[in-house]
């Protein structure tokens, strides 16, 4: 729709307070088409953007392996160049959102191996494929998309794996063309990346204000000791943590999305957000859940789901850990002495 970050950003708060499943599928379509208004050629553009627009082909993008996730430098998966000037991958992808309905997969791959730094030696390809379709055939032979991988929570969403053998990209499906994205797809991927955390972040806002709202409903509802439990103190302390901390999980993340309409770099700021507002997302729901009692296990109310559904958002476009690792590595540059 052309939306700001920001804009963007609000919505997919309103999305994931209502099931964040449905913000991942948005969400990683969102990023094809951010890597494809931003990098592609106007003939990528016109094959693909107007399709995706209207919903009729969905993206994906795809950059941790069976043996990665967090070291993406250490991608395995391959192009090499043929005869004819196409070049043919070889390689396994894992945990690929919208991996089999997904019509086009934005897939970083290894182009040249001696690259020194790895990143160097890093390609973007737009890998078309056929929507739904378990064996590819025809242009796209040599792609097969197994089984969906079977998870916790998060159950909206298909995660898959995808295993190139032989598939052909032709040289023009290079990210941004062949002359200008040849061996630049590790950058394309971050600028990316630093988007998709902006979008986690909003995720973890929207799960953790549900978990505070279904909190307060219950505690008002629920009585011990003669009383509604939200008259206990402690409930009351619970209550004013949760929507303390899932007020400043939005403002830090509104505040990366600003700075990125912007134009400014906001690697550190989506940091931030990604980091502050997904633990906020865990720990909201997990003070709700324990708000419920007894009845938070039982599939019979909402906060099971989000007890299930939370902890993706730690994990996925990066781990609080390489979160620390990207805000503490920003601030030491931006503070060098
Ligand atoms: C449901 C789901 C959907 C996903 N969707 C996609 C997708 O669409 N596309 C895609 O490419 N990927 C996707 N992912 C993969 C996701 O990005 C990775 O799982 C994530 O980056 C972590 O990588 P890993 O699982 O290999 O963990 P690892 O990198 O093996 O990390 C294991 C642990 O070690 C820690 N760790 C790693 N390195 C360091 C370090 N240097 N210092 C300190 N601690 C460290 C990590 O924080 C983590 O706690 C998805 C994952 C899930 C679960």
């Amino acid at each position: 729709m052309g939306l700001d970050l920001t804009t963007y950003t609000m919505i997919v708060e309103e999305l994931s307070r209502g099931w964040i499943s449905i913000s991942g599928v948005v969400n990683t379509h969102f990023i094809g088409s951010y890597l494809l208004m931003k990098f592609g050629t106007d003939e990528q553009k016109e094959r693909l953007l107007p399709r995706m627009a209207t919903g009729e082909i969905r993206a994906a993008f795809s950059l941790s392996e069976p043996e990665l996730g967090s070291d993406v430098q250490a991608i395995k998966t391959s192009a090499k160049k043929l005869d004819d000037g196409a070049y043919e991958i070889n390689g396994q992808k894992m945990w690929v959102t919208n991996g089999l309905m997904s019509g086009v997969v934005f897939v970083l791959v290894k182009t040249d191996k001696d690259a020194q730094p790895a990143h160097r030696g890093m390609t973007c390809f737009v890998c078309e494929k056929e929507p739904g379709a378990p064996e590819n055939t025809g242009d796209y032979a040599g792609l097969t998309v197994p089984p969906k991988i079977k998870k916790m929570g998060y159950k909206g969403v298909e995660s898959t794996e995808l295993v190139f053998d032989g598939y052909r990209c032709p040289a023009e499906m290079i990210l941004g063309g062949e002359a200008a994205g040849l061996n630049k797809g590790f950058g394309q991927m971050m600028d990316a990346l630093e988007v998709g955390r902006v979008n986690v972040a909003a995720r973890g806002v929207g799960i953790a204000q549900r978990a505070l709202e279904l909190a307060l409903r219950y505690s008002q509802q629920r009585k011990t000791f003669g009383k509604p439990i939200a008259q206990h103190q402690a409930i009351q302390f619970k209550l004013a943590d949760m929507a303390t901390k899932i007020e400043a999980a939005r403002l830090v993340t509104l505040k990366a999305a600003r700075m990125k309409d912007a134009g400014e770099r906001s690697d550190l700021e989506a940091g931030m957000a990604k980091l502050l507002a997904s633990e906020t997302g865990r720990e909201c729901v997990e003070q709700s859940f324990r708000i419920h009692g007894g009845y938070g296990y039982s599939k019979e109310y909402e906060i099971e789901r989000l007890y299930r559904d939370a902890p993706l958002l730690l994990i996925g476009e990066g781990t609080s850990e390489i979160q620390r690792m990207v805000i503490g590595k920003k601030l030491l540059e931006r503070h060098r002495i």
